[in-house]
C-alpha cells in the first residue's frame, strides 16, 4: 500500500487487510491471518463484553471436521474441544415415522461426525487469541459507514470518525451486510416463512451424543447434544422451527408467545421417551429464516465471507461450515501473497477466492432449498415415498457413507496454515 499525505493525518489507520464484522467469521479469519504475521484491523459495532455475555447468542453450531482444522489454525481449537460435545451417532426421522435413517460413528471408524459448540464459548477464544498477537487490531464499538476503492488502496471510514486505508477490505458482517449493499453487490434471495425458536435444555437422562434431526412439515425440529453442565446436568441444544409470516396471527400463535410452563409441557409432548423428562434452561431466541446468497463476493479490493455472501436454512447446519471454508481458502491466498511479498488486494487473488468458492457455496444452497421443500410436503403419497427413499439411503451402503462423509465435512483444509502454539 502507498503512502498518500492523508495517511499522515493523525486519524488514519493503515493495515494490510481489515475486516469488517467480528462474529464468528470475522475474527476466525483475523486468528488466522495474525497467526501468520499478516497486519489485520477487525471491526465490530458492538462491544466485545456484549459478544461475551451469557444472553447474546444462545445458540450452539454444529462444527464439522473440516472447521474443526480452520479454528485449529486459528488458535482456538484445543481450547474449545474442552467443553464441545462430540456427535457420535445421528437419527433422522420423518413428520410421524420412526427413525428411517440412523448415521452410526463405528459405520465410519472415526471419533465424531462433528462437535457441538457454544458460539459464545467460540466468541470468547476467539476474541482472546486476537487479543495476543500484536498484528491484529481489535476495534469495537464501532461501524463502517463508507468506503471508497482506489487502485491501490481502498479507505474505509468508521462512525468515529477514524478512517482505515487498507490493501483489502473483507466483508464479515452476516446476512445484513452493509459491505455488500455498499458494493452494489445484489443478491438473490427468498424468505421460508419460517423461524427457528432455539433454547437450552435440561434433561433426565443423557443423551449418548446422539443428535435427532426430525423433519416436518413446519420445518425441522433438531436436538443437538451439549456437554453436561458443570453440575452434572444433561443438556441439548433444540431447535425447534415454525411457521411464521411476520404477521400479527403468527406471533400471537408462535411458540415464543407460549409461557415458560406451556413451553416445557409442548416440548416433553414431543420429545423423544429416553431423554425422560425435559426442561428449557436458558431463554428463548427465534431467527426468520431465508436463503440469500451474493452474485458475486469480490469487487475492487474487496470480498465477502460467510453470512455476508451467503445465508442459508439450518436444516443441515452447514451455514457457519460454509463460512469456514470460506475462510480456509482465502487465508490460504493471502497467507501464500503476503510470503511471496504481494498486493494482498490484487485482482487475480480476489478472483482466485471467489473460483474456489463460489460454486461450493451455491450446491450446498440448493440442496438445503431442496431439503426445505421435500420435507414440507405432506402430501400422503409423496411421503410415503420420501419415506421410502429416506429407508433405501440407510440400506446402501456407499450412498450412506457419502452423506456421512458429507456431514463430516472431510475436505483436508489447511494443514499448511495450522501452526503449533509456542510455549
Ligand atoms: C437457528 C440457527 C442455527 C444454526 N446452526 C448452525 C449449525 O449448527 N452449524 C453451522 O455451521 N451454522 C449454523 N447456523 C449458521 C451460523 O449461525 C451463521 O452462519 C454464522 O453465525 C455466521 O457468522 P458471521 O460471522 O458470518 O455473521 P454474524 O454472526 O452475523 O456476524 C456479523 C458481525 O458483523 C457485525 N457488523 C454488522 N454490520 C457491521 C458494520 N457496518 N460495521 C461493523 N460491524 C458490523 C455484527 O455486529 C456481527 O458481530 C445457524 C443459524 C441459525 C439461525
Amino acid at each position: 500500500m502507498q503512502n498518500s499525505d492523508a495517511a499522515q493525518k493523525k486519524n488514519i489507520l493503515k493495515t494490510q487487510v481489515a475486516i469488517i464484522g467480528g462474529g464468528q467469521s470475522g475474527l476466525t479469519l483475523a486468528a488466522i491471518l495474525g497467526r501468520h504475521g499478516i497486519n489485520v484491523i477487525c471491526v465490530d459495532r458492538d462491544p466485545p463484553a456484549l459478544h461475551q455475555s451469557e444472553n447474546f447468542d444462545l445458540r450452539t453450531t454444529a462444527i464439522s471436521y473440516g472447521s474443526s482444522q480452520v479454528l485449529k489454525a486459528a488458535g482456538v481449537w484445543d481450547i474449545l474441544l474442552g467443553d464441545a460435545c462430540a456427535i457420535k451417532d445421528i437419527d433422522i426421522l420423518d413428520s410421524d415415522s420412526p427413525v428411517l435413517l440412523k448415521f452410526l460413528i463405528d459405520d465410519v471408524q472415526k471419533d465424531a461426525f462433528g462437535w457441538i459448540i457454544n458460539n459464545r464459548d467460540m466468541r470468547i477464544a476467539l476474541q482472546e487469541e486476537i487479543s495476543k498477537q500484536d498484528s491484529v487490531n481489535h476495534i469495537a464499538p464501532d461501524q463502517a459507514t463508507a468506503f471508497t476503492a482506489h487502485d491501490d488502496y481502498i479507505e474505509i471510514t468508521l462512525a468515529s470518525g477514524l478512517t482505515i486505508q487498507a490493501d483489502l477490505l473483507v466483508g464479515a458482517d452476516g446476512r445484513a451486510s452493509f459491505v455488500r449493499k455498499h458494493a452494489n453487490i445484489p443478491t438473490r434471495k427468498w424468505p421460508y416463512n419460517q423461524r427457528a425458536v432455539i433454547c437450552t435444555l435440561a434433561h433426565e437422562h443423557p443423551h449418548n451424543n446422539v443428535a435427532i434431526e426430525h423433519f416436518k412439515a413446519e420445518g425441522p425440529f433438531a436436538v443437538l447434544p451439549m456437554s453436561d453442565d458443570q453440575d452434572g446436568t444433561y443438556r441439548s441444544s433444540l431447535v425447534w422451527t415454525e411457521e411464521y409470516d411476520g404477521s400479527r396471527y403468527a406471533d400471537e400463535h408462535s411458540l415464543m408467545a407460549l409461557s415458560d410452563d406451556e413451553f416445557n409441557a409442548e416440548l416433553n409432548k414431543r420429545f423423544p421417551k429416553f431423554y425422560g423428562h425435559v426442561r428449557m434452561i436458558s431463554q428463548r431466541r427465534a431467527f426468520p429464516l431465508g436463503l440469500e446468497h451474493a452474485v458475486d463476493y469480490i469487487a475492487p479490493r474487496l470480498c465477502l465471507i460467510a453470512d455476508a455472501a451467503h445465508g442459508i436454512h439450518p436444516i443441515a447446519g452447514q451455514g457457519l461450515n460454509l463460512g469456514m471454508r470460506d475462510i480456509a481458502a482465502l487465508a490460504e491466498i493471502l497467507v501464500d501473497a503476503h510470503d511471496r511479498g504481494q498486493d494482498l488486494g490484487a485482482e487475480d487473488l480476489l478472483e482466485s477466492y471467489q473460483r474456489k468458492r463460489r460454486f461450493d457455496n451455491m450446491a450446498m444452497a440448493a440442496v438445503t432449498d431442496a431439503l426445505v421443500k421435500i420435507f414440507a410436503v405432506s402430501f400422503p403419497p409423496f411421503r410415503a415415498a420420501r419415506q421410502l427413499g429416506l429407508k433405501a439411503v440407510d440400506r446402501i451402503n456407499p450412498v450412506k457413507r457419502f452423506f456421512m462423509k458429507q456431514a463430516m465435512g472431510t475436505s483436508g483444509l489447511l494443514p499448511n496454515l495450522i501452526k503449533e502454539d509456542k510455549e
